[in-house]
């Protein structure tokens, strides 16, 4: 997937510079670590396999249509509070995004004819959802009560690195309640406070789905303090598409990024992690170039990192024992449809989940997700024409072993079957279709470098919350992880949260 428009490398790069971090990878994560550490005065080397900065927060272009590779549904560009990570991180580099509010964060299309749709104003979602359960009507406000308290605490204070022990000692200080309050629920998983409000059966399902569509498991495995966040923040800060894409919010960190005297590199595939008496001290490139750092950070998952980049003699014992507790979640099959603005009912929202059979909820190719960003922004289309996004998880076993005429006629089959079923909620798609461009999770894997195109780590079993989800630092000195394999997990907000306290630990470590 080339994008039409490659930024340019930066030029001043001598591999002689000492750099103060040196940042494997520009997705999100990665971004927000060089920014912070930039901001603050730091000398930063991003070093991004491919030809533009975002990951799965990236673009293509293709037949004047202007493709999210990923993620479309975006938290943390709220104007208030603490958790609104993405507008933060921005301004730190004196970089601003025009965002467009959606006013609804999803339409489920469920088994048995559940249709709910999850209103920006938290009483309409309620409403709505009583009137489908109304003698769950007081679970329902409670659960959801629930997740705001949790919100409310991490609202309340700067989101910096836990370990970081005077940061803890301060905001202890200055939020004790809250402090309490997020060691309460940090070992808790959704599913548990749901059965404690909540007793019908198909209710329950419904908030199983409400985490699948985030965190690819359902409430009895998603942690309660991402719960929490998801639940109440697209209530408080909302839900806002960036204005030209979600490619923009990589290409305005990156601007950041070099107004602040730090670089970026395209094409510069980091090979290999260099490591001197056990540190880690630099990196070498697949062209045999070496640049070395104070501090070197992967924002690339951890099996990519302790697998690839290092040596497997040297994988930690620590990282040994989180693989035990951590799996890959399956990759996405995703289409990248062009359509006649005609298929579009009127009032049709921007994200959708369908789902027919709850019990085939996390099988590959089981829930489908749709999205429509040109509903919010028809300015990435032509005129006449929508943009629909849609994915399912796949599994990449089944990808792996085709000739190129099976992949193809795979493809073209596992897309046609998608089709069909949005057919059901988009009558007439099929013969509104203008533009089809198929990704399979061997895409996922070799455009975004995510072993097996992994949409990222979730729990082996269930586990105690988010108190298994490693922080920035590493067992080997020098080396940090920043992204969906840190605390707190997958996402745009989520990242850029592991983002600030990747740069916030570093900056402490290095005296910044
Ligand atoms: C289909 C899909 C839909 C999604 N929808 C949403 C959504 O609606 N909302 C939301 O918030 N999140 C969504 N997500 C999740 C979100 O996009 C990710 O959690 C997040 O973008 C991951 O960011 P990251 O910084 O961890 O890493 P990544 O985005 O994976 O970036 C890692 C970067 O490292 C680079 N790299 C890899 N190997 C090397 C190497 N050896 N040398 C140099 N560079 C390398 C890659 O090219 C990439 O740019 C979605 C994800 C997918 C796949």
């Amino acid at each position: 997937m080339t994008p039409t428009s490659p930024l340019s490398a930066a030029s001043s790069l001598t591999p002689s510079t000492v750099y103060d971090a040196i940042v494997i990878g520009s997705g999100i994560g990665g971004l927000v670590t060089a920014t912070q550490l930039a901001s603050k005065g730091a000398k930063v080397l991003v070093l991004e396999s491919y030809v533009i900065p975002g990951g799965s927060a990236g673009y293509f272009d293709r037949a004047g249509y202007h493709f999210d590779v990923g993620a479309s549904m975006i938290f943390g560009f709220g104007d208030k509070g603490t958790t609104n990570l993405l507008t933060r991180a921005l301004e730190a580099v004196n970089v601003r995004l025009e965002t467009i509010p959606d006013p609804v964060q999803i339409h489920y299309h469920l088994p048995d004819n559940l249709e709910v749709q999850v209103h920006r104003s938290y009483e309409n979602f309620l409403q709505e959802l009583g009137d489908r359960f109304p003698h769950e009507r007081d679970g329902i406000h409670k659960f959801y009560d629930e997740c705001w308290q949790v919100f409310n605490c991490l609202n309340a204070m700067e989101l910096l690195s836990l370990e970081e022990p005077r940061y803890l000692m301060r905001v202890f200080f200055q939020h004790p309640l809250a402090c309490l309050g997020l060691v309460k629920y940090l070992p808790l998983n959704a599913g548990d406070i749901a059965r404690k409000y909540i007793k019908d059966p198909e209710l329950l399902k419904f908030i199983d789905i409400e985490c699948y569509c985030w965190s690819v498991v359902p409430a009895d495995l998603t942690p309660m303090i991402n719960a929490g966040m998801v639940f109440s923040d697209r209530h408080y800060g909302g839900i806002n598409y960036p204005k030209g894409g979600v490619g923009k919010i990589a290409q305005k960190l990156v601007e950041g990024l070099e107004n602040a005297g730090s670089e970026i590199r395209y094409k510069a595939r980091v090979r290999e992690i260099i490591l001197e008496n056990g540190r880690a001290v630099g990196v070498k490139l697949i062209s045999g170039e070496e640049y070395r750092a104070k501090r070197i950070v992967s924002n690339l998952t951890r099996w990519d990192t302790f697998e690839k980049l290092l040596p497997s003699d040297k994988m930690p014992p620590a990282e040994r024992r989180w693989q035990q507790r951590y799996q890959k979640s399956p990759s996405f099959l995703s289409l990248h449809l062009g359509v006649e603005a005609s298929v579009l009912p009127p009032e049709t929202a921007c994200h959708h989940i369908i789902l027919d059979n709850w019990e085939k909820m996390e099988e590959a190719g089981g829930t489908i997700f749709v999205s429509i960003p040109t509903l919010l922004d028809p300015d990435l289309a032509p005129e006449g024409y929508h943009i629909i996004h849609t994915f399912t998880p796949h599994l990449i076993d089944e990808w792996k072993t085709l000739s190129p005429p099976e992949y193809e006629e795979k493809k073209e089959e596992a897309a046609w079957k998608i089709i069909d079923r949005l057919e059901t909620i988009f009558p007439g798609l099929d013969a509104g279709l203008d533009y089809m461009e198929v990704g399979t999770p061997r895409t996922h894997r070799r455009f975004l470098g995510r072993q097996d195109g992994t949409y990222g780590p979730i729990p082996q079993r269930k586990l105690m919350g988010l108190l298994g989800m490693p922080f920035n630092r590493t067992a080997i000195p020098g080396l940090y992880c920043v992204g969906d394999s840190t605390f707190p997990g997958q996402g745009l907000n989520a990242v850029a949260f592991s983002g600030f306290a990747c740069a916030h630990r570093i900056a402490v470590d290095l005296g910044l």
